[in-house]
This record gives C-alpha cells, structure tokens and sequence, in this order.
C-alpha cells in the first residue's frame, strides 16, 4: 500500500481549495493503484475539519492538536509533524504551493533530510510508489519531471488550480485519529502580538480580470476604473508588485497566481514566460499593448495595438463612467 499525506491547510476551519484539488488528483491516482490518502492538519480543535476532508476523498485524518498551532509557525508546526513522520514514514507528503505550504514543505524537508519538488503541476505515481511531478521549468518553457529515487518521504509542493476537486459526498467515511502533541521544553520564537486579516480578493476563481502590467507606470487608478466599470477584479504582473502599488497576492504568473477566468484584459504586458503560465488556462484574452511586437501578443485572442492612456478614456466613457 503506497501511504500518501496531505497536508489539508485551513483558515479558522475553511480549508484551502489547493489542499482538496490535491486529494481529487490522488483520488484518480487511486482507482489504479493501492494507495491510502491521509489528510493531516493542526489546531487546537479540529471542529468540522476531518469531516469536510473525508467527505471530498480523505480515507484517513490526523489532527494534531496543540495550543501553539492556534496559528501558523514553521518552528511549532515543523516540530509537530516531525516526530509523526520519522515513526509512521509515509510515502509521499503534498502541500498546496500556497505561502505556508511552500514554508512548511522546505522546512520539513530539510528536517527529515529529502528532496522537495517545488510547484508541481503534474502528479503521477508509479506501482513502486515513484511520485513524479511536473515543475515548469524556464518560465514554463517546457515541464521538467522531478523524481526522488531515493530519500524518503518524497515532498512536494502542488500549484493551485490546477486539479479538481471531488465533489462533496457526506455519506464517504474515514478513520480520524486527534493527537495531542507534546513539546517538552521547546518554546517557539514566534510571539504574535495581534493578527490583521488582509482583505485580499482571491482571483484564482474570478471569472473576469483585468490585468495591470508594467507599462501602467505609477498611474494604475484609469486601468482600476475601468475593471470596476466591467465588474472585473484586478491583478497585475510582477514588477507591478515588487514596486508595492499592489498586494502580492494578485500578482499573475510563475511565482504568483494562475487564473482560470473566462475574460482576462491585459494593459501594458510584455508577454514573459513567467507571466503567461498564469493564463493559459484562461478562456478570452485581450491584450493592450504600444509595441506591435510584444509577445502577449502571441497569448492573446484580441490584440490591440494603442496607448493605453489614449484608449482609457474612451473605454471608461464607454462603460458609463466619467
Ligand atoms: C524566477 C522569476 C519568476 C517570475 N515570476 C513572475 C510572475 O509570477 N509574474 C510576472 O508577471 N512576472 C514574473 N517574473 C518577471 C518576468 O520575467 C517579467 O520581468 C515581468 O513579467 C514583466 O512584466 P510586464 O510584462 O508587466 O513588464 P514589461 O516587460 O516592462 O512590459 C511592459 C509592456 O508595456 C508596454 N507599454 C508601455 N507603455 C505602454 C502604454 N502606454 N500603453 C500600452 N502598452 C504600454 C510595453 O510595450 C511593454 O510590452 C519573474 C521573473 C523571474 C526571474
């Protein structure tokens, strides 16, 4: 039996939907092959978590309990799942390639001394229990496949959006064991002091973005109109980002998020590879660029050679506003 972890991440007991896309993958995996897919998580109190994961295809769930994982911290979470891993020694562990998965992951691999896969976007495994996982590989010019012949576990990061999740049956079962996990005399480094909920719109699931790139410059506020004017959340490339005009979270491509939307309208984008993996899978692309050249170009269902800024105007009056 190949002994296959998830690690099912949670917000005050909402799970993340990368956690669950990977157990609908491991799910298809399954039908061929014997596998036990085991979810684990951590918290003071599990409340409805194991019951949500079982129901969309966790066999088995681990709930870690502790009040030092009322929060996230790589030290106390590291610690927790360290001991758990050496004595049962699954197989494969699978994070979501959110930010504390890919913390979480490196952390751990580094522990127990085996290799990590960054950013997957394929999974297979063979008979023998080989994880093989597709990495993008030069800003996505072609899919490298990572396999750990020999340390164990094999660990590995999953991008989200990329598998689907079960559909949610309440009538699936699984053994759930809670596990009160002992610290001795560690005592995190980590002190928090007071917790601010950023009020940051996930656009993995928006179904129209508009998209500020670089050649935005500073004067973001006529592209933000415009999507407010077509009912569009925003995102934007990552120089955008880096020159803190916009969260990171909403940064597109590689190191950000990909999108699945049905409308994507893109100001000012040279076309990168590492941006473009962010829409590919997205159905309708509109881009705005000066240079008839760019490369977004060759991404692009509508391609419109303007100045933004000449453009803007125009559009925003269109759409009813000043
Ligand atoms: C490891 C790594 C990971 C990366 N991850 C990401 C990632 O996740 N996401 C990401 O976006 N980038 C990422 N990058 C950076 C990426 O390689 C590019 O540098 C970046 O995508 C460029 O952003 P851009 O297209 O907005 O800007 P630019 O390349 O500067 O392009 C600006 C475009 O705007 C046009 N323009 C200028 N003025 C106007 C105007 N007035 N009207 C219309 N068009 C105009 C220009 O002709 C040009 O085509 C990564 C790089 C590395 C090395």
């Amino acid at each position: 039996m190949i002994d296959a972890w998830v690690y099912i991440e949670h917000d005050s007991g909402e799970i993340e939907d990368v956690s669950l896309e990977i157990v609908g993958r491991l799910n298809e995996i399954k039908a061929s092959l014997p596998l036990r897919i085991t979810g684990f998580s951590f918290g003071r109190d599990p409340g409805e978590i194991p019951r949500k994961a079982i129901s969309q295809g966790v066999e088995h769930f681990i709930f870690l309990r502790n009040d030092l994982f009322s929060f996230y911290d790589t030290q106390s979470y590291v610690n927790g799942i360290e001991g758990i891993v050496r004595e049962r020694r699954p197989d494969i562990i699978l994070l979501g390639a959110t930010y504390q998965g890919r913390d979480l992951a490196g952390r751990l691999a580094a522990r127990l001394k085996t290799g990590l896969a960054a950013n997957a976007i394929t999974l297979n495994i063979d008979e023998k229990g080989l994880l093989y996982t597709g990495v993008p590989g030069y800003g996505g010019r072609f899919i490298a496949e990572i396999v750990n012949m020999k340390a164990r576990p094999q660990i590995s990061t999953v991008r989200q959006g990329i598998f689907r999740k079960l559909p949610q049956d309440n009538s699936r079962s699984g053994e759930v064991e809670n596990i009160e996990v002992k610290f001795g005399d560690f005592s995190p480094r980590l002190r928090v002091v007071e917790r601010v909920r950023k009020d940051v719109k996930d656009i993995t699931k928006s179904e129209r973005v508009v998209i500020i790139g670089n050649g935005a410059g500073n004067n973001l506020k006529p592209i933000e109109d415009f999507a407010r004017l077509i009912g569009a959340d925003i995102g934007v490339t990552r120089p955008v980002a880096d020159r803190g005009l916009a969260p990171r979270d909403i940064q597109v491509g590689s190191t950000g998020v990909s999108l699945n939307s049905k409308l994507v309208i893109i100001f000012g984008s040279s076309g990168s590879n590492h941006f473009v993996s962010g829409i590919e899978r997205c159905k309708n692309v509109i881009s705005i660029d000066v240079d008839r050249n760019s490369n977004i170009f060759n991404y692009s269902d509508y391609c419109v050679v303007a100045d933004m800024f000449t453009i803007l105007p125009y559009l925003n009056r269109r759409f009813g506003g000043q």
